[in-house]
C-alpha cells in the first residue's frame, strides 16, 4: 500500500518509516515523538496498516495533552476512528467545505 511520507498530526509533522527493524518483534507500528518518526510495518494488511496509523497518532494525541493513551484505549480509539472514516466517505469533503467556509 502507497503512503505518503509524512502525515501532519496536530502542530507535528511526522516522518513514515517502513522499516520493521525499528520495531520490537512482535509491534506493527510505533510513534517516536523524540524522532517525529512514525513507523508501520511493511507487508500488513490496508486494512491493518490504516488502523495502525490511526492507532499511532493517538498515542501523538496523548503526547499532545502530556497524557498518556495507552495500547487497549489506542486500539478502541482507533478502530472506532476507522469505522467513522469508512462509514462516512463523504466526511472529508465535509471537513474540507467547512473550513472553505470558516475562512470566507
Ligand atoms: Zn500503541
Amino acid at each position: 500500500m502507497k503512503l505518503p511520507d509524512t502525515f501532519q498530526v496536530g502542530p507535528y509533522t511526522l516522518k513514515l518509516s517502513r522499516d520493521s527493524r525499528l520495531l520490537n518483534a512482535n509491534d506493527i507500528g510505533a510513534c517516536r515523538m523524540s524522532t517525529g518518526e512514525l513507523v508501520v510495518r511493511d507487508g500488513l494488511t490496508p486494512q491493518e496498516t490504516v488502523l495502525t496509523l490511526l492507532h499511532e497518532f493517538c498515542h501523538v494525541y496523548g503526547a499532545l495533552w502530556d497524557g498518556e493513551v495507552d495500547e487497549r484505549q489506542a486500539n478502541r480509539l482507533s478502530g472506532f476512528l476507522y469505522a467513522i472514516l469508512r462509514d462516512n466517505p463523504g466526511l472529508q469533503a465535509l471537513v474540507a467545505r467547512a473550513e472553505r467556509e470558516t475562512s470566507e
